[in-house]
Formats: C-alpha cells, structure tokens, sequence
C-alpha cells in the first residue's frame, strides 16, 4: 500500500471507534496529504528512511507547530507552540507521519489518564476500563488499530503501564538517552519520552529516528546509540536468551499482584528458563520506598515546573478584575484540574523552607540507595525482569477518589524513573482471572536500552 492508503486508512479507523475509545485530542487535517508527498518522494526514486509514510500518533505532552499541544490541561486549550519538539522535527525528518495528538492524564500525572480535562481514554479490550496512564490515548490508539506507533512520554511508568494494560510494547529509554526539548516538563530528573508499538521491532525502529544528543537539552547524552532496530532483529532469534542472567526481586513478592498477573509472570519466566536463561533471586531492599521517595520528589518538581502557567506566558488568563496576583490565581484555579493542585501543594509544602530537609532531603537519599539496589543486583545479573504492573487495567472510576491507590500502581515502574535505567514492557499473554492483557516488564544498566530489544525480541 502507498503511505496515503495507509494514513487515510488510519484517519477512517480513528473516525470509526475513537467516538468510544477517545484516545485523540486532535486528528491532523493534513496528515494524507503529507504521506502522499512522501509517496511522491518515493516513486521519484529517492531513498526514504524505513519507516517513511508510517503514520505516527503523538502524546500531546509534546509540542507541534500544526496542531495544538494542551498536555490534557484545560490551561492550554487551543495553545500552538512556535517549535516542534526535536523528536517531533527528527520523526518528520524520517519521513513519519504525524496523525494526530493524543489524550493523557493532565500534564502527565496519573495511571489511568481519567485525570485528563478533556474526558477519559477506555481501554479497547474493555470499554469500561481504563487504558493505562498517564499515556492512556497512545497506548489505545496503537492498542485499537488507530495508529501504528506512538510517541510516549514516562517519568514513572507513562510508557511501561498502558502498554501492559493494552497489550502492547512500550519502552523508557536510559534517562538522557531521546531529547526532552519541546516535552511540556513534568518532573524534569524523571522524564523520557519512548516508543510504543505493537512488536518489540516496530518500537526498536522508531528508537533509533528519536534518539540521540540534542544540544537544547540541558541533560541530553552524547553517546552513540547501537540500531535499536537491529538489536531486535539480533533477538529475534531467541539465541540472546541461552546463558541470561534474569533477576527477579525478592522484595516484590507474588502477594503485591493480582494471582493472574504474577502467573502470567511466572509463566515467562519458565518460557526464559527453557530457553536457557538463569533464573537469579536479587534483593531490591529499598524498593519498597520508591513509590513514596518519588511522590515527594515528582510534586517537587512538578510544583516549580508548573509556576511558568502563570496567566501571562502561555494559555488560559481568567477574565477577573484585580491585581496581576487576582488573575493569575483565577486562571490557575480554572485552569488545573484536582490532581494537579494536589501536587503542586504537596510539592510546595515538600519544599519549603523548614520542610526541605525532612521530605525533599530524605526523598533525594531514597533516590540515591535505589539507584545501589540497582548497581550491586547489576553486578550478577544481565536485566531484571518484574509484572509492568500490580494489577491487570482496573475499571473507569476505580481509584479515581483515592489517590493513594492510584500511586500504589506505580510500585514497579517508578524506581527505574529514580535511577534513570531503561525499562521496557511487552506483552505476556492475558491473565487467568480476568481474561485481560498483562505485561512483563525487563529493566537494564543505563545505556544497555539495546539489551532490551534484544531479551524482548526473543522472548516476543
Ligand atoms: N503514574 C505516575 C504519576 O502519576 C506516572 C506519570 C508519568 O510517568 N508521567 O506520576
């Protein structure tokens, strides 16, 4: 097919089913005539990159000149940025096709994008449930055919959850290792943007165009990134698995997963066996204070990431009389949804002075002995491999009213957020219980993202 069939086709399965599953906040006008260009290209006889013409839905956490960028907040209704994000321009550059901006809990914050201003994404496989989060709309739109790939963003799990919820493959890459520059900021130390897709190779092809140094990141690395595409190609082979050291981690014991998620998990686990992996016990002994080490340092970082909304810069400015202090906390009021107070309190609070040292202070030494837990299991084993998540997708509504429940979610997801490895989650089958998708997630040394694609090709 030329890449105007295929755009057009996926511009027809997004009117047909994102009426129920929302995924899109916005479906580019111009995304067919783009893909015929590229075909043009092609017939032209020029050699276009791989993945040239393939459609591309993009989380709305990253800026784009042709079509609004809201990161699911209310205070950025209808705002259009003046630059792409670099990865944006690199997936262009490549000859993708942008298809459209998806839904996402508001400014990335949340595991069940319910928190976004612009209504629920539902999870395919169960319209009553949800789809992950915070990139619920990517991971259903790869989920439900209406796109191929999608652009992720993952500060504690964004990429990794939705994937295991909607069967699919999602991927943080090592912290640096794709720009950030132009990703509306949640928690700056934590945040990577990432593939997802629906094979291991599909996500492996579309790394390789987004990743690299890019000199408007502050925090951008300069290595030469291995074809991720070709890792998984390598991996496909099942090879890569004889002799593997797999870590399993003592302190997430099956009790922390509903019984069909640790089977499926278990279930992987004698598949690597048989292939020839080693099966090691490793103990994560700080593990078990991510979720809450991170809870203090993501709000602390949100609170000061967010103080540029500030009714004159970008968006929304509420029509009150009053002092620039009047406008500024009416917009912000009208502007921010509840979960996104929440946080901006919390991380105030968490940095204030007199507070500093007891929470940020003590987050920050958490932070530090994971990042050890994770160097010394490294030390004997090859990756770590864990269930994406503790629970298959739960039902819309849920969690919604506790936010202690929806943070518990992100037990095995957040810790390599805090020490800045890759992770990745494919899909392990459907749990025994419920009948819905499950994900295994594989955790490496920062700049083995490539190991990854190799364990996740051959286990695939
Ligand atoms: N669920 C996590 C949170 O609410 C993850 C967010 C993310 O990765 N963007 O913060």
């Amino acid at each position: 097919v030329s890449s105007a069939e295929a755009t057009q086709a996926h511009i027809d399965r997004i009117a047909d089913v994102d009426s129920s599953v929302n995924a899109f906040l916005h479906v580019s006008d111009h995304a067919v005539a783009e893909a015929t260009k590229i075909d043009e290209r092609r017939a032209a006889g020029e050699v276009l990159h791989e993945l040239a013409g393939v459609p591309v839905a993009v989380k709305d956490v990253l800026v784009t000149t042709d079509m609004p960028s809201t990161s699911g907040s209310k205070i950025l209704e209808g705002y259009m940025s003046p630059y792409d994000a670099t990865v944006v321009k690199k997936a262009r550059a490549a000859g993708l096709i942008p298809l459209g901006k998806t839904n996402m809990d508001e400014f990335a914050m949340g595991s069940s994008t319910e928190h976004s201003a612009y209504g629920p994404t539902r999870n395919p496989w169960d319209l009553d449930r949800i789809p992950g989060g915070s990139g619920g709309g990517s991971a259903a739109a790869v989920a439900a055919f209406e796109a191929p790939l999608a652009f992720g963003s993952d500060t504690g799990g964004s990429i990794r959850q939705p994937a295991h919820v909607t069967g699919t493959v999602g991927l943080k890459p090592t912290y640096g290792g794709v720009s950030r520059y132009g990703a509306i900021a949640l928690a700056s130390s934590l945040d990577q943007i990432g593939p997802v897709a629906r094979t291991v190779l599909d996500a492996g092809l579309f790394h390789d165009v987004i990743a690299g140094h890019d000199p408007h990141d502050a925090t951008s690395l300069t290595n030469n990134w291995p074809s991720f595409a070709q890792a998984a190609r390598e991996g496909a082979t099942g090879e890569v698995l004889n002799g593997l050291k797999v870590g399993v981690v003592r302190e997430l014991p099956d009790a922390a997963f509903q019984p069909g998620v640790a089977e499926s998990f278990h279930q992987s686990l004698a598949i690597l066996e048989q292939q020839g992996a080693e099966i090691v016990e490793i103990s994560a002994p700080h593990f078990e204070y991510a979720v809450a080490a991170y809870y203090l340092i993501l709000p602390a970082e949100a609170s000061s990431n967010l103080a540029k909304f500030d009714s004159v810069r970008f968006g929304l400015r509420a029509d009150v009389p009053g002092t620039v202090e009047d406008v500024m906390a009416a917009t912000r009021d009208a502007g921010f949804g509840p979960e996104v107070k929440r946080r901006i309190i919390l991380g105030t609070y968490a940095l204030s002075a007199g507070y500093y040292d007891a929470y940020y202070g003590s987050a920050q030494k958490v932070r530090t002995l994971i990042q050890r837990d994770f160097a010394s299991a490294f030390a004997s084993v090859d990756v770590i491999a864990t269930p994406s998540a503790p629970t298959t997708a739960f039902k819309l509504g849920e969690k919604l009213s506790d936010p202690l429940a929806m943070y518990a979610n992100d037990l095995t997801t957040i810790p390599a957020n805090l020490a800045g490895v890759p992770g990745i989650s494919l899909p392990s089958g459907l749990a025994s219980d419920d009948g819905l998708p499950v994900g295994i997630q594989f955790l490496a040394p920062a700049y083995e993202d490539a190991r990854l694609y190799r364990v996740g090709a051959a286990l695939e």
